[in-house]
């Protein structure tokens, strides 16, 4: 069910969770900034999601509050997460559902990374 982008963080989250140890995740890389795991419903042949250590439900919190370095922090993470799972030559997508209509479900703000297949043009 989709979530509230403007409700307040919950740290009972599963991607909380994760961060903090306390869940399983197939880990692919971490840092001071980011955490990157498989998802664990692929929808492409590579599907890893990386999400900020910082406590953001989403896009929306994250692009108003957070500081530059977790900013930078997250997209050098997910640029070094796609090149290290041989995407960058045939191409990859950067995806973050945001709210209701963009269909967020985990409210920990997450970065999709679609790869390994033509991933054609649809939005929705
Ligand atoms: P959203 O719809 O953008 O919120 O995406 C949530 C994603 O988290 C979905 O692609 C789920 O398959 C994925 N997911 C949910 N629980 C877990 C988990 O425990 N480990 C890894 N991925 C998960």
């Amino acid at each position: 069910m989709p979530i509230d982008p403007t409700q307040p963080y919950d740290d009972a989250n599963i991607f909380a969770r994760i961060l903090r140890g306390e869940l399983p995740s197939n880990k692919v890389y971490e840092d001071d900034w980011a955490f990157a795991f498989h998802d664990i419903a692929p929808q492409a042949p590579v599907h890893i999601l990386v999400i900020p250590r910082g406590a953001y439900v989403s896009w929306d919190d994250f692009s108003a509050q957070a500081s530059d370095p977790e900013i930078a922090g997250l997209a050098r993470a997910i640029g070094h997460v796609a090149r290290e799972a041989g995407l960058v030559e045939t191409g990859y997508r950067v995806l973050y559902n945001v709210g209701t209509h963009g269909g967020q479900e985990v409210p920990h703000l997450h970065a999709h990374i679609f790869g390994g297949r033509p991933l054609g043009r649809m939005i929705g």
